[in-house]
Parts: C-alpha cells; sequence; structure tokens
C-alpha cells in the first residue's frame, strides 16, 4: 500500500479551514496518512508479549483434544435420566487426569472421575461428587452410589473436545494485539514461537532553548525535559523500539540536523515543543525543504484543549527521493506537557497502533456522572483530567482533578482517565453523564 501523501492529503483538506479542524477529522486524517509496517518476524512465546501478530494462528490441534470431566465425580451415561425413580449405578473404577479409563461402563454402572480426565467411552454425564449419596453406612464403601432424580440432565459437567478451538480453525486473527491471554491461547496449542510485525521504531525529541536535560546544573528562566519522558513511558508501554535523540536547542541548522538523523532511523518522529504560532516559521520553512514534493509536514490548529498546535506530515528519508514510501511520519506536538500527553493519546496513540499492524478496535469510553459542574464551551473537544471512582450504588463517577492548566503535569499523574467534552457539547451541571477515556493499561 502506497501511503498518501501530504499533498493529497492537503487536498482532501481543501474546504476545511486548518486553523479550526476537529479533533475527528485529524484522527480520520492521520488514520489515512499512516501504513501499516510490511516486515515480520518470528519470535519465542516470551517475546511475543504486546507484539501485533503478522498471521492468523490456524489452531493445529482441538483443545480440549478429547471429552473430558468438568468437576470431580462419577462419569455416566446420561440416556439413564430419563427414569422417574433415582439412580443406582455401581462404581466399576477410576479415570484420572492424565490417567483415563479404558474398562468399558454398562447401564447402571459408572466411573468415579477426576476433573480433567477423559470421559470414559459412551460416557457423557457427570455427576459432581458432593450430589450424590453413598448406598453404604460406611462413607469409605463407595462403590455404589444414588443419583436423586431432577438433578442433571444430559452432557452436563462434561467438556467437550474443541469446545475451546476446534482443528484448523483461526484460533487468533492476524493483527491482533498479544495479551497474556493470547499467549496462554498460543501456548495451548503448542506452538513455542508466533510470527509477528516487526517492532515500529520512534525517534523523539524535544525542542527549546529553554529545556534543561537531566544532569544540567539549573539555570534562570530553564525547565528540565519532562516530555522526553512521558514519551518514552508512552512509546514504550506501545512495545515500539525507541530512539531518544535528547533535546534540539531552537535553531534551524541543529533542527533540521536532528529531523534528518531521525528520518533516517525511524518510522515515526514524535518531537515536542516549537509548533505554536510564533516558533513555527522557520520551522515550516525547514519542513518544506525536508518533506520535498512527495512528503510535506502540515500545521493544523486543532479545535481542542489541551493541545491546540500540531505538526503533522512525512519526512523523506533522503532529501532528493520522490517516493513517500521511503519516508517518516511526523508527530510535531506542543511543548506543554499535558498537552503533549493528549494529543499522544487522542491522535498519535491510535495512528502508531495501525503503523504496528493492530486492526484491535479503540477502548470503548466509559460513562461517569459528573461531581461537579464543568464550564465547556461547544465547537472544541476538551479533555479534562479525572478521577473516576465508584459510587455507593455502584455506578461511576468523575471528578476533575483540581488546576487543568496544560503545563500541570501532576493534574495527569492524580488523574486515572481523561474527561472527554465532545466537539458539539456544551457546559456539563454536577450529576451530568460525561464520556471518559480511562489510562488503565495505556499510561
Ligand atoms: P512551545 O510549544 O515550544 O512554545 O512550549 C510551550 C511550553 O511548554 C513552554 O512553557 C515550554 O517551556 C514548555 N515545554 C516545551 N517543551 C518542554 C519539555 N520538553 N519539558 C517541559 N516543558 C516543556
Ligand atoms: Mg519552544
Amino acid at each position: 500500500m502506497t501511503p498518501k501523501t501530504m499533498d493529497s492529503i492537503a487536498a482532501e483538506l481543501a474546504g476545511y479551514d486548518p486553523q479550526a479542524l476537529s479533533a475527528s477529522m485529524v484522527s480520520a486524517f492521520l488514520s489515512r496518512l499512516v501504513t501499516p509496517v510490511t516486515q515480520h518476524e518470528t519470535v519465542g512465546i516470551f517475546e511475543a508479549l504486546g507484539r501485533v501478530l503478522s498471521h492468523d494462528v490456524i489452531s493445529p490441534v482441538s483443545v480440549p483434544p478429547h471429552d473430558n470431566s468438568a468437576m470431580d465425580g462419577y462419569a455416566f451415561s446420561g440416556a439413564q435420566l430419563a427414569s422417574e425413580t433415582p439412580l443406582i449405578l455401581k462404581v466399576v473404577g477410576t479415570a484420572l487426569a492424565g490417567k483415563a479409563w479404558a474398562g468399558l461402563v454398562k447401564p447402571g454402572e459408572c466411573v468415579k472421575i477426576m476433573t480433567g480426565a477423559v470421559m470414559p467411552q459412551g460416557l457423557d454425564t457427570v455427576v459432581p461428587q458432593e450430589l450424590v449419596n453413598h448406598r453404604a453406612e460406611d462413607p469409605a464403601q463407595t462403590d455404589v452410589i444414588v443419583v436423586a432424580t431432577g438433578l442433571l440432565q444430559t452432557g452436563d459437567n462434561r467438556r467437550q473436545l474443541g469446545e475451546d478451538l476446534r482443528q484448523g480453525q483461526p484460533a487468533l486473527q492476524k493483527g491482533a494485539l498479544l495479551t497474556p491471554a493470547a499467549l496462554g491461547l498460543i501456548a495451548s496449542l503448542g506452538l513455542e514461537k508466533i510470527n509477528v510485525w516487526r517492532k515500529l521504531r520512534v525517534a523523539y525529541f524535544s525542542t527549546g532553548d529553554e529545556i534543561l536535560s537531566l544532569g544540567e546544573a539549573p539555570r534562570e528562566g530553564a525547565v528540565y525535559d519532562s516530555n522526553r519522558y512521558t514519551v518514552f513511558g508512552l512509546l514504550t508501554r506501545l512495545g515500539c523500539e525507541v530512539i531518544d535523540m535528547g533535546v534540539v536547542r531552537d535553531e534551524p541548522a541543529l533542527l533540521e540536523a536532528a529531523f534528518i538523523r531521525a528520518a533516517a532511523q525511524a518510522d515515526a518522529i514524535i518531537t515536542s515543543g516549537g509548533v505554536s504560532v510564533g516558533e513555527a516559521d522557520y520551522t515550516k520553512a525547514m519542513m518544506k525543504k525536508l518533506g520535498g514534493d512527495a512528503g510535506g509536514v502540515a500545521f493544523w490548529r486543532i479545535a481542542m484543549r489541551p493541545g491546540r498546535p500540531m505538526a503533522v506530515g512525512r519526512i523523506l528519508k533522503e532529501i532528493s527521493e520522490k517516493n513517500a514510501s521511503n519516508s517518516a511520519v511526523l508527530f510535531g506536538l506542543p511543548g506543554n506537557p499535558v498537552a503533549v500527553m493528549v494529543t499522544f493519546l487522542a491522535f498519535v496513540r491510535p495512528a502508531l497502533l495501525q503503523m504496528m499492524g493492530s486492526t484491535a478496535a479503540p477502548a470503548p469510553l466509559l460513562k461517569a456522572r459528573s461531581s461537579e459542574a464543568i464550564r465547556k464551551k461547544p465547537g472544541r473537544t476538551e479533555y479534562q483530567r479525572g478521577t473516576v471512582s465508584t459510587a455507593p450504588d455502584g455506578s461511576l463517577r468523575v471528578k476533575t482533578t483540581g488546576n487543568q492548566g496544560s503545563g500541570v503535569l501532576s493534574s495527569m499523574v492524580q488523574a486515572n482517565g481523561l474527561i472527554v467534552l465532545h466537539h458539539n457539547q456544551g457546559n456539563v451541571t454536577l450529576g451530568d453523564e460525561v464520556d471518559v477515556m480511562m489510562f488503565e493499561g495505556v499510561i
């Protein structure tokens, strides 16, 4: 698949005001801009966690491989349950997990069976041991059992061959993100290795003359870089191969060199800072050069809060190239630390997942009742930091985490989710239901 060039994206954008794009428009354009990686590799099951399947996994066996008991009890033929009187069965043997009972069982007979043991031939029903009475006064003499009427139906407490997976059927589909449950499923098929898309390589750097790297002495007017660390964490959680390129000063020559180096090594580049109106001009000129004809970078102002300015596009791996396939995708995020995280979650993360080959649907937003009134202007999407908790009646409620300034990173640490106030939504009154995007498993 040939990636869309920014020119064709720009053509699609004609008619929209790039100074006021809605968040949903940006998501839609990004999903058309990026393309999935095409190389795959084979990895051992322990390296497969968090990776994306590049091929369907076809089950080479049925799981379970035989009918077996779901309970400790007694196996018998369910046809005998039709009778009106309690069933009296003689215990003729024992079936253990991993040690089947090989004999034939006649009507009026049963086999003591343990959970997971193979069902003896011809038997289809298990009565749990706690539901039977023993004929003998002495419970040690368990050779005859009584099953009361109306307790069971044919097939009860039997797990059927292939009820989890059928031989020859896809057990997992291409594009699946491998979770702990998926690893277990793969192992249950006896597979030690699995085909996955190669890891996405993402280079990132922070920009700004005022940004200090850790280890540098504090100086007047300077702040320590936080964005590189949140971006590192977000990318690592996503399973990307990260390339940390440090802090780059607001100097066109240095920035240009950094972009060229990043594009050469990575599938995607994430920068923070330098895209606001005052700073964007020289970045724009440089991007025009680095993006070439087939690439290009657009500077957008998104109708959202936080995270208004953003630069998006492609940077060619070699400036002389005209081929958009040979380019890295650029996500130029705003500088403010909360805006970086919000734009990452809203736009970059879904686009990177697509590049990783994942076909997973985004996690659904949850509904929670707002514990307070929230002022909100229609015409932009707002992401407020929230703490979601369970109300006494069991429903979810959410409260904002105080100061919502786009530089207040402590609000992200306190929050366990984002309250998403949609584009057309207005003020929220106390008790209104709002959408929340939970952080769990994401950040
Ligand atoms: P900018 O978008 O470059 O104008 O930056 C907006 C604000 O975010 C400024 O207050 C910057 O100091 C701050 N900022 C930019 N980059 C970083 C960073 N890497 N770490 C912490 N704060 C930053
Ligand atoms: Mg800056």
